[in-house]
């Protein structure tokens, strides 16, 4: 990851464990040709529209930028998955990323607005200014926040 994300990373991993969470990192910056063959295994398994609303593109993913990480609970229970939201970790990270930077890129209920499926997991780093910003205007997307039209496709 970058510099600033990566050291507000670990301080919000840290903070998590002073709350009693055990959140590890799972997968953070991810390279074109990684990319490319994770979106092409999903496009196998599943067929395209549903390789678009859980995976980006090669050249699209926020992975790519360094700037994103998934999370997960350090003994692996709901990961990437929907009901990591409900998880010690997920619950734990919608309540408190802001305070180090972070935003759950891909709420619930936001598919319309961002293109992609629920990830709990899925951590941006936008920086403290505008994460509290968004926490207290109450956006929950960047496409809100910026005021962006909606990016249900590419
Ligand atoms: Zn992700």
């Amino acid at each position: 990851m970058r510099n600033d994300a990566a050291q507000q990373l670990t301080r919000l991993l840290s903070g998590a464990r002073a709350a009693g969470v055990a959140m590890v990192p799972v997968s953070g910056y991810r390279s074109y040709d990684t990319q490319a063959s994770l979106y092409a295994s999903y496009v196998q398994q599943y067929g395209q529209a549903t390789a678009d609303l859980i995976s980006a593109r090669p050249g699209h993913s926020e992975h790519q930028t360094g700037l994103t990480i998934d999370i997960g609970n350090a003994n692996g229970a709901c990961g990437l998955q929907e009901c990591f939201g409900g998880t010690p970790s997920g619950v734990w990270a919608a309540q408190n990323a802001w305070r180090y930077g972070f935003i759950v890129r891909y709420p619930q209920g936001q598919t319309s607005i961002t293109g992609y499926a629920y990830e709990p997991w899925h951590l941006r780093y936008v920086g403290l200014t505008i994460a509290s910003e968004m926490r207290s205007h109450n956006l929950s997307t960047l496409e809100h926040y910026m005021g962006l039209p909606a990016a249900p496709s590419y």
